[in-house]
């Protein structure tokens, strides 16, 4: 009998086959929707002869859709337990490597850096939940040069990482991800799209990383740590969030560097533009701070 790795008996019979359970704290949710699968497969990249790197392939079912379309999958999955089966159901296909390992530990230069001489590598990942943002996180800081991000996050995620910088719904991580690259949304997935469900919607989106950043800080931590700071105190007005966050900074100083720009006082930080965060963050380590 052939096996459907969206059918939701098959894919509870191959996990007991192997004497397997579902892991929550490895937020295993198994898409089980095959449209939604093909979708997120399309959506990886235009050019067939691209490189995907997959994060957590699961019982593979993403990973074989990505596999009948590109060149080459690299599928990094953190559960041993997993291993046999990902070999089990990939056996058809010889473009695919299974690497058992966490993905915050993989040195991306060295397991991808030699694809970059057959085409463009691309990230496609049903992401899972617990660990979005480090992951994201260090796709983004590594410098590498990804053609495409396609994930699959907490909807209410996608939408504070997709919300223009300076709205009512941007965060830290919003203004993360415009220095980084664009970031739009593609469409949501209700939970009984997965076994077992997720108590929340979740959220297909892309990233383009920006070819040239389209702001140049003079010190990229400061930069980081000014945004942090001032999201951190959203609630408060930018001079006092700057002086809370900064405990070497006096309050003279902090209004010095507020009217050097011309802003009110009473400004709340998480108004700012990319460029105001960084001129701020220029401003900041003009003052010996950092
Ligand atoms: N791709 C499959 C699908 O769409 O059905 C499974 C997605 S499931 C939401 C997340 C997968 O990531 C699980 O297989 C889990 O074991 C794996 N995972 C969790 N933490 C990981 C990590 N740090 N590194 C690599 N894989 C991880």
């Amino acid at each position: 009998m052939e096996l459907n790795l969206c059918n939701i008996r098959d894919v509870k019979d191959l996990m007991s086959i192997f004497h397997l359970s579902f892991r929550k704290d490895l937020g295993q949710n198994f898409l089980i929707d095959s449209l939604i699968v093909s979708d997120i497969a399309d959506l990886c990249s235009p050019d067939p002869d691209c490189t995907v790197l997959e994060i957590g392939p699961g019982v593979g079912t993403l990973t074989r859709e990505l596999a009948a379309r590109y060149r080459k999958v690299v599928a990094v999955e953190i559960d041993q337990s997993l291993i046999p089966v990902l070999n089990y159901t990939l056996n058809d296909f010889s473009n695919v490597t299974v690497i058992g390992e966490d993905v915050m530990k993989l040195d991306l230069a060295e397991v991808l850096g030699e694809e970059l001489k057959h085409g463009p590598v691309s990230v496609c990942a049903n992401l899972p939940y617990y660990i979005t943002t480090p992951i994201l996180t260090k796709l983004l800081r590594s410098g590498f040069p990804f053609g495409q991000i396609t994930v699959m996050i907490q909807n209410e995620v996608a939408q504070r990482l997709c919300a223009p910088v300076g709205s009512k719904n941007s965060g830290a991580i919003t203004v993360f991800m415009a220095y980084y690259g664009v970031c739009t949304q593609a469409f949501t997935v209700p939970p009984d799209r997965f076994v077992p469900s997720p108590n929340v919607t979740s959220s297909v989106m892309q990233i383009r990383l920006h070819k040239e950043r389209p702001v140049h800080p003079r010190n990229e931590e400061l930069f980081f740590k000014t945004v942090r700071i001032v999201f951190e105190q959203r609630r408060k007005n930018i001079l006092n969030a700057l002086t809370l966050g900064f405990p070497d900074m006096s309050k003279e100083t902090a209004t010095k560097i507020i009217g050097s720009f011309g802003w009110p006082a009473e400004l709340r930080g998480e108004r700012l533009s990319l460029k105001e965060f960084s001129d701020l963050s220029d401003c900041i380590s003009s003052y010996g701070l950092c």
